[in-house]
């Protein structure tokens, strides 16, 4: 066995090759992990105290066969279950599970530079749309752009993920409000998965906004009955997600919409109580939704709904924080609930231009106030489970899919600490290296 001296001594050589990528390897062994930090823990989302548990097996190491976990322990015992395996050493890094970002709009042509300067120098978000901006403006591009265009674009914004340390994402369509538009972006998301090795878990967000020309009543109808029978034939998604607020979708619009998807075999998410506290969260519970989203303007009644039917929040303080806001989500106020809280980024070009669950950490840390391990727990295992996936990802158990990732700190609360710098070493999706 080496001593922890020796194989923490490297920790400042910076990154560099670990392993040479080789196509017929089959098994891994990953050591000197500082901390492993596995989420080992019950198989169920994590609620109260249990989101602080983050089962860190110090000097640790892992063993990977045929893409999957065989064994997590200390490095020594590890190392004696080796056989023929490529070793990677992490010389005194943390390995921790890849992140799962449960809420992105991955697909979307072009940018919204201008608005990002129009908000800066204090314009409202009327005045941007007057001159061209908001959603709506994303919506005409990406109608514009070639299913090529889009998937090339989608890579790249797939390829950030990846080196952010993300390894799932939930990823909507929305930018399409056609139906041909919202099926394209659908689509493009299974070409994504099949060239990625980012695992992508696809949601049908038809009801994003109300396309120029048509009455929320009108469009609705072709949410309903047009764009979800398609969906659901073509099997394109896993979820069907609205944006439920006064103005676009309102309550009873939204449970019409949500509850035809439920009928067609699709587990439900929703944006709810982003702008006003309208009865978006007690509409996501009675519905049984598997999330509520955003939640910023969620009181204890709203709370105390989800707790009752189960559902998950997913908080996204990277919109909250881009769009120059205070009011985050009452996090503290969820956890002492017993609610399974989620973080995620909400990557999109409007409102949260970030790909990356290390500065969600961050925000969660200095504006919720939650503990880093609690936000560790929030990023990896519960939002698995909020994607159904809590079975296969989001902890580094014996079973699961060998998706982690190597951060260049010894420590894992120094992931939200220090913010604004890559800390990410290297990234594996299925004991294969993707990223760096
Ligand atoms: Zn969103």
């Amino acid at each position: 066995m080496r001593g922890r001296a020796d194989a923490f001594a490297n920790i400042c050589d910076g990154p560099r090759p670990l392993l040479q990528k080789n196509l017929f390897m089959s098994s891994l062994a990953v050591l000197h992990a500082s901390q492993l930090v596995t989420l080992t823990g019950p198989r169920r989302p994590r609620i109260g105290p249990e989101l602080s548990e983050l089962g860190i097996i110090r000097d640790g190491g892992l063993l990977v066969r045929d893409g999957k976990i065989e064994k997590t322990g200390p490095s020594d015992e590890i190392e004696r279950d080796v056989g023929d395996a490529e070793i990677v050493n992490a010389n005194g890094r943390v390995v921790m599970p890849g992140f799962v970002d449960a809420h992105t709009h991955l697909v979307f042509a072009g940018n919204r530079l201008d608005d990002f300067e129009r908000r800066a120098r204090g314009e409202t978000y009327q005045q941007i749309a007057k001159a061209g901006g908001g959603i709506w403006s994303t919506v005409e591009k990406t109608r514009a752009a070639s299913d090529l265009d889009l998937l090339a674009q989608a890579k790249k914004h797939a390829n950030w993920f990846l080196h952010c340390g993300t390894t799932t994402v939930e990823a909507k369509s929305g930018y399409g409000l056609t139906v041909e538009d919202e099926l394209k972006i659908l689509r493009v998301l299974r070409q994504l998965k099949k060239a990625m090795p980012l695992e992508i878990v696809p949601t049908f967000l038809g009801a994003h906004a109300v396309p120029r020309k048509l009455t929320p009543d009108q469009y609705l109808d072709v949410v309903i009955n047009e764009m979800l029978p398609r969906v659901s034939a073509e099997k394109l998604a896993e979820f069907c997600d609205v944006f439920c607020e006064p103005g676009y979708f309102d309550i009873d619009q939204s449970r019409k919409i949500l509850s035809v998807a439920k009928k067609l075999g699709l587990s439900l998410r929703g944006h709810v109580d982003q702008l006003t506290n309208s009865g978006g969260a007690k509409l996501m519970a009675e519905l049984g939704a598997t999330t509520a989203d955003h939640l910023e303007q969620t009181d204890e009644q709203g709370i105390a709904a989800l707790k009752k039917a189960n559902v998950q929040p997913v908080l996204l303080p990277g919109s909250v924080y881009a769009l120059g806001s205070s009011r985050y989500p009452r996090a503290r106020e969820m956890i002492e609930a017993g609610l399974a809280v989620v973080l995620a980024t909400d990557f999109n070009p409007g409102s949260s231009p970030t790909p990356s669950m290390p500065m969600v950490l961050s925000l969660a840390c200095a504006q919720m106030k939650m503990s880093p391990a609690e936000a560790i727990t929030a990023s990896t295992i519960n939002a698995a489970y909020s994607l159904n996936r809590g079975d296969r990802i989001g902890s580094l158990e014996p079973g699961k899919l060998a998706n982690f990732a190597i951060f260049d700190c010894r420590d894992y609360r120094e992931l939200a600490y220090w913010f604004g710098i890559p800390q990410t070493h290297s990234v594996y999706v299925r004991g294969e290296r993707v990223a760096w």
